[in-house]
């Protein structure tokens, strides 16, 4: 093993909040900052080379190899792991940029009650009616202190999109559910898609609320506060999965890299896979990790901070054998608890007229928060929380689109027939869906697997998750929303159930894992405090998702964003000038 020359901050993974973070230290302090990355570089030139549908988006060029790592998955404790051989139920990036490279930029913000949802839930449903199982947690910190944090990643992001609630007065045209915003968008909505607008329509017919969903895929040209320019989207469609080649969708590579090469504290290392991070005495020292030619290192640093997504953040510090593995049979230790996926499922609408629904954008939808948290919910659902509903237009690309057809359109799905009827039905299909809030249950966690390894022989991270009822009742009620909305769109609704019973590596759902570090207000419950400093090595900071005590129902990276500047300030402007416990 090579020793390194010492570093002030060893920041693991360099995708939305390692660059983050990198920038924050690097653009305000003189301290040295080092991004150790396993994947390779990446800039905006790349994605001009050419947007190959099959290379990107069915070959997931710009995902993690799953021969070098997995995750093995089962549904309960009393079943055998095996390991995920082929990606679907989520994505997850490697390289410069991470999976923000290839995300599709939807950048809402969580409502107000999520992050005191255990105080909320017990305060309007009493503890005694609340499930057994569940795990929700408040956050030790508020949407109000997160505020200014949110609007910094807006500005950064350039977030399209129009306020429904500003400093509390309700705005024509946004969210009236949403938390109070202090400023309105830094740019305004993107231009709304044919499907998005019958779905507007019809929402608004049956008295609900539709709004533009927030947007990093620009709705025109915009320079950021670190002076970055960016231009509008040209609703290539090539957006979920792909980079974007001109730069409209912000990506870490198109907003923070750019300036980090400007600072001469700052140094990235592709390539290099981290395995360990070294510890002694309570303190980190370093990591150790493996080059591009197999070489391994160790790199000491004073400050590690560990920003490589949730699966590598929980399996990382599993390997390193740092804090206590959660049990769930005792409820004891809290490494891996809290694990949360997001409740999706989607509704299909066939037209009798074509939606020229090639032309999109990652973040094209039009959405209602009408059923979001517990807005609009009697209780005689079954179901605590709900989440938002949307017609989408991603852009539909010849290769994923071909082949949508209605059930009994075609015997088999190969053959002239069905040839025949995906040219009939190309480009008449769209959907309604659900970005619905899973809560957090004891049942579900994250540990290391003890029959799997990676590459490089160590165990895998597993796993253990399933939906409940409360999910299923959720997806169901989705639907009955759908069926209703889609005769006022001129639409048939797919009568066929979503998807749900039990939870499934196969379909995709959406790269939005969380927990397994959480953070909250005791040592005894959570991973990290407030601050998203580790409890029990003040030196040790642990970023992204992975400190979720539950999700949302919005995809999860502005929070994850907000929640990077909010540790930043606390690192930077205390912790760096007193390196001590700041709880
Ligand atoms: C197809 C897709 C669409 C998405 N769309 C949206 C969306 O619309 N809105 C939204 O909010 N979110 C979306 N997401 C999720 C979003 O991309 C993530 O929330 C976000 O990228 C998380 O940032 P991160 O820094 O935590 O992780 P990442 O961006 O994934 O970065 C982590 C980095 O750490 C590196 N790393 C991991 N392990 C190691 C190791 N051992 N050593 C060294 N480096 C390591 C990885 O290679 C990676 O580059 C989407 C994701 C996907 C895949
Ligand atoms: S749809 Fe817009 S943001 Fe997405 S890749 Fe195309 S131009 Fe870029």
């Amino acid at each position: 093993m090579t020793n390194l020359k010492p570093v002030d901050v060893a920041i693991i993974g360099g995708g939305w909040t390692g660059l983050a973070m990198a920038k924050e230290i690097a653009s305000r302090t003189s301290h040295s900052v080092l991004v150790v990355e396993r994947g390779g570089p990446r800039k905006t030139a790349d994605y001009a080379m050419g947007m190959d549908e099959l290379d990107y988006a069915v070959r997931l060029k710009l995902m993690q190899n799953i021969a070098d790592d997995t995750v093995t998955h089962r549904h309960s404790l009393s079943d055998t792991a095996v390991p995920v051989r082929q990606y679907g139920s989520f994505l997850p990036g490697t390289g410069v940029g991470g999976a923000g490279e290839h995300w599709n930029g939807r950048a809402i913000r969580f409502l107000p009650d999520v992050f005191v949802l255990a105080t909320h839930l017990k305060e309007k449903y009493g503890a005694g009616r609340l499930p057994a199982d569940l795990a929700v947690a408040d956050w030790g910190v508020t949407y109000d202190e997160l505020e200014p944090h949110y609007w910094y990643a807006e500005r950064m992001l350039g977030v399209s999109g129009k306020a429904g609630n500003l400093r509390g007065k309700t705005m024509e045209g946004g969210n009236p559910f949403e938390g109070v915003r202090k400023n309105e968008y830094p740019t305004p909505p993107l231009k709304t898609s044919y499907l998005g607008s019958l779905f507007e329509q019809a929402s608004k017919k049956l008295g609900y609320h539709p709004f533009p969903c927030p947007a990093s895929n620009l709705s025109e040209t915009y320079k950021n506060p670190d002076g970055i320019v960016r231009p509008a989207c040209a609703y290539c469609g090539f957006c979920e999965r792909f980079g974007c080649m001109i730069g409209a969708k912000a990506q870490p590579s198109n907003t923070l890299l750019p300036v980090l090469e400007r600072h001469k504290n700052f140094e990235l290392r592709t390539g290099a896979w981290v395995r360990r991070i070294v510890h002694k005495d309570g303190r980190a020292t370093g990591i150790q990790y493996i080059g591009a030619n197999g070489e391994e290192f160790f790199q000491p640093a004073e400050t590690v901070i560990l920003a490589s997504f949730t699966l590598s953040n929980v399996r990382l510090l599993h390997l390193s054998k740092i804090g206590t593995s959660y049990d769930p049979a005792t409820g004891k230790g809290t490494l891996g608890r809290n694990l949360t996926h997001q409740v999706t499922g989607n509704t299909r609408l066939f037209f009798d007229k074509p939606l020229n629904a090639f032309m999109g954008t990652g973040s094209l939808d039009m959405r209602i928060a009408d059923f979001d948290g517990d807005h609009g919910l009697t209780g005689s659902e079954g179901i605590l929380r709900l989440g938002t509903i949307a017609a989408s237009t991603p852009g539909n690309r010849p290769i994923a689109s071909f082949g949508d057809i209605p059930q009994g359109a075609a015997k088999s799905n190969w053959g002239p027939e069905w040839k025949k009827a995906s040219l009939e039905w190309r480009d008449r299909v769209g959907g309604i869906g659900l970005s619905g809030e899973h809560l957090a249950y004891r049942q579900n966690f994250l540990d290391l697997d003890p029959d799997y390894t990676d590459r490089f022989g160590d165990p895998l991270l597993r796993f253990t998750l399933d939906w409940t009822d409360h999910e299923n009742k959720q997806r169901d009620f989705a639907a009955r929303l759908a069926a209703k909305l889609a005769p006022e769109m001129g639409a048939k609704a797919d009568p066929a159930r979503p998807s749900g019973g039990r939870y499934n590596v196969i379909n995709y759902q959406g790269t939005h894992i969380q927990g397994g570090t959480m953070m909250g207000k005791s040592p005894a419950t959570s991973v990290v405090n407030r601050n998203l400093q580790h409890w029990d090595m003040p030196n040790l900071w642990v970023i992204g998702a992975s400190a979720f005590p539950h999700t949302a129902a919005p995809n999860p990276t502005l929070t994850v964003l907000a929640l990077t500047y909010w540790a930043a300030d606390a690192l930077i402007d205390r912790y760096l000038k007193h390196p001590e416990k700041l709880v």
